[in-house]
Order: C-alpha cells, then sequence, then structure tokens
C-alpha cells in the first residue's frame, strides 16, 4: 500500500504520454511553441507499461491516461491494451482534446479504456476556437457524440471557467449535460499557465458556479462516493445530466488527496504544484529491478506535499506547466 507522510492513501496514477499539444489553450498554453521533449526522453510503452505494473503492486487503483493530447501519441490504444491487461486496474480512464477520438473512439475502447474526459470550454464555435486557438470545434462535438456511441462511459466534459472569457455559458452547459445525459465539470482556474496571466480576480468559484445554476435548476447534491474525489457533484432533480464543481483555489481538496503523477519523460510528481520531481527514468535506464523501483515509488510518496500553496502570498508556480506535466 501505497501512504504518504499524512496518512493518504495513494490510489490515483495519471500518466502522461505526451508533452505535445496541437490545441493552445490559452489558460495552458502560449501562443507560441516553446521546445518539446526529443523522443528518446520520452518514456517508451514498455517502460510505462513496467512502472504502471509496479504502481498497481503497490495499491494504485485507477490510472489515467493524459498530456500533452494524448491521442496525438502514435499507438496510444497499445498501450491502453497493455495497461488495460494489468491485475487491479479498477478504473481506466483517458483526457483528451477531443480533436480525433471520434475516430479512435472504437478502436481504444476495444483496447480496453474503460471511460473518457473530454475538455470542452465553449458552446460558441468562435469563442472555442479563440480559447484553444484551434479550428476543432465540430470535431470535438462529433468525438462526444463517439464516445457516447462506443460506451466509454461516464463521460465527463471539463470546463475551465475564467471571467469575462466563458462565465455567461454556465447555464448553456448545464443544458448540454442535460442534452446528453452526462457530467459537465466546471473548473477553476488555477496558476499553473504557461503565460501566468492567472489573477484571483479571473477565478470564477464554484460557490459563484453553483448559484448561476440555481437561478434555473434545482441542484441535488450527491453524497461523496469516495472522500479524495476532486469534484463535487450535484444531480438535477429530474435525473437526466450531472454537474460536477472542481474547486482546487476556493476550496482546495489537498487533505484527501490520492493522487500522483508520471510525466511523459519519466518523472514522478506527488502533487500538480510540486517544485521539484523525481527522475525514475534514469534507474530504470540504468537497469534497475523491480524492487529498487518499487522502493523508489514508495520513499517519493513519503515526501508527497500537504497541499498546494495556490492561496499563500509566497506561492510559487511550478515550473512545468499543465501540459508539460499532465492534467
Ligand atoms: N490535452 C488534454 C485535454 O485538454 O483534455 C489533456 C491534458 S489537459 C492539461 C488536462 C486538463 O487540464 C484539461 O481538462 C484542461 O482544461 C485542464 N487545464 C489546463 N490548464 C488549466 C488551468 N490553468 N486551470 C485549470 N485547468 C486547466
Ligand atoms: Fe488545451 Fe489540453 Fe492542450 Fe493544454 S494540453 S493546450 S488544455 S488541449
Amino acid at each position: 500500500m501505497l501512504k504518504d507522510s499524512y496518512g493518504r492513501q495513494i490510489k490515483d496514477l495519471r500518466i502522461s504520454v505526451t508533452d505535445r499539444c496541437n490545441f493552445r489553450c490559452f489558460y495552458c498554453k502560449s501562443a507560441t511553441l516553446l521546445s518539446y521533449k526529443n523522443r528518446e526522453e520520452i518514456l517508451t510503452y514498455e517502460e510505462i507499461e513496467r512502472l504502471a505494473r509496479l504502481f498497481l503492486n503497490l495499491g494504485i487503483r485507477k490510472i489515467r491516461i493524459t498530456g500533452g493530447e494524448p491521442l496525438l501519441r502514435r499507438g496510444v490504444e497499445q498501450l491502453i491494451a497493455r495497461i488495460a491487461c494489468l491485475a487491479d486496474v479498477q478504473d481506466l480512464a483517458l483526457t483528451t482534446n477531443g480533436f480525433n477520438l471520434y475516430q479512435k473512439a472504437q478502436i481504444l475502447r476495444e483496447a480496453g479504456l474503460h471511460r473518457v474526459t473530454i475538455s470542452l470550454d465553449s458552446m460558441k464555435k468562435e469563442r472555442f476556437e479563440a480559447i484553444t486557438r484551434s479550428k476543432d470545434f465540430d470535431k470535438v462535438l462529433k468525438s462526444v457524440e463517439a464516445a457516447k456511441q462506443w460506451d466509454l462511459e461516464p463521460i465527463k466534459i471539463n470546463c475551465v471557467v475564467v471571467r469575462g472569457i466563458n462565465d455567461d455559458e454556465i447555464l448553456d452547459f448545464a443544458e448540454f449535460a442535460r442534452s446528453w445525459d452526462l457530467t459537465v465539470r466546471f473548473i477553476e482556474f488555477m496558476p499553473i499557465d504557461e503565460d501566468e496571466d492567472w489573477s484571483q480576480d479571473r477565478v470564477v468559484t464554484g460557490a459563484e458556479i453553483l448559484e448561476i445554476l440555481q437561478t434555473r435548476y434545482q441542484m441535488v447534491p450527491r453524497g461523496l462516493v469516495e472522500p479524495s474525489a476532486t469534484a463535487r457533484n450535484f444531480d438535477f432533480a429530474d435525473g437526466r445530466g450531472r454537474i460536477g464543481l472542481i474547486m482546487p483555489v476556493s476550496q482546495p481538496f489537498c487533505g484527501q488527496c490520492s493522487r500522483i503523477r508520471l510525466t511523459a519523460d519519466g518523472k514522478i510528481r506527488t502533487c500538480l504544484f510540486s517544485l521539484i520531481e523525481h527522475d525514475i527514468k534514469s534507474l530504470l535506464r540504468e537497469g534497475a529491478d523491480d524492487s529498487v523501483l518499487t522502493e523508489f515509488i514508495q520513499d517519493t510518496v513519503v515526501k508527497k506535499e500537504a497541499g498546494h500553496r495556490i492561496n499563500e502570498p509566497d506561492f510559487v508556480p511550478p515550473p512545468r506547466t499543465m501540459s508539460y506535466i499532465g492534467g
């Protein structure tokens, strides 16, 4: 079992398979491209599978494949198939911007993927294009449809709400959740953007979002399925559609955090906001055996921070931002 020094059990692993992305969401990446890692710096599928197996042996039960844009990496379905075959994977999910999921939904499902989370920040095509600096709005909607068709459920839509940008669309997203009978998760904007343009006043809090939802709907809070869940979940009174509020800024959930991350270039991160990373790739490539790697993972987990420090005056953003870490 993986336990940190605060007694939190670590059960949830996020694996980034690439630092590359074809979108440039303003709250995540700069408009201009910084450099990407070279191919040889990125963990191979064999290496990822081996580490995933060791993490699972230590009590990890949920694995999320992310990036960058994970569906940009060639043959990612082969990695999904390898991980899906490992013992003890209770939940295997993927987060994507949806640009080509409609082409891959079937193959991912057949490879053993359980479910998807698709990012979508606006229901308005032009605004979507301005936010993501891409032209793929119709493809993302097609991907939502494909995820339904291939039963990659429960489907979640991630919507980062930024004041003055898309906070007038909360009710439109609620209607979307209801018409597609899926979960829309509103996420508070976090200070982990490449442009360092974040400020507290641009954060639309979960409480504000709930207030807006309640002007039209009776929102029924769902009991906590898992205390470590990132979202506070709500049903609509008639049972169609669901809403999640992810509030890392206004209501940090660090005390119950069960997550750990593996970056595409083989670093373990104990927190999204960690200032340091733990290099497991070097060990792996030096030929370390499973017991050495297992011990390294255990020792790293013990170093997990008590929490992020977003709201502290001396907060320092991490040196690598969301798309390079793996959201
Ligand atoms: N490219 C994929 C995607 O966009 O779904 C996966 C990686 S992305 C980094 C994972 C999630 O992080 C997305 O849902 C995105 O909206 C979210 N994200 C990125 N930057 C963020 C920020 N500054 N604040 C809150 N969420 C952010
Ligand atoms: Fe947008 Fe995801 Fe790419 Fe970041 S990694 S720019 S959130 S699509």
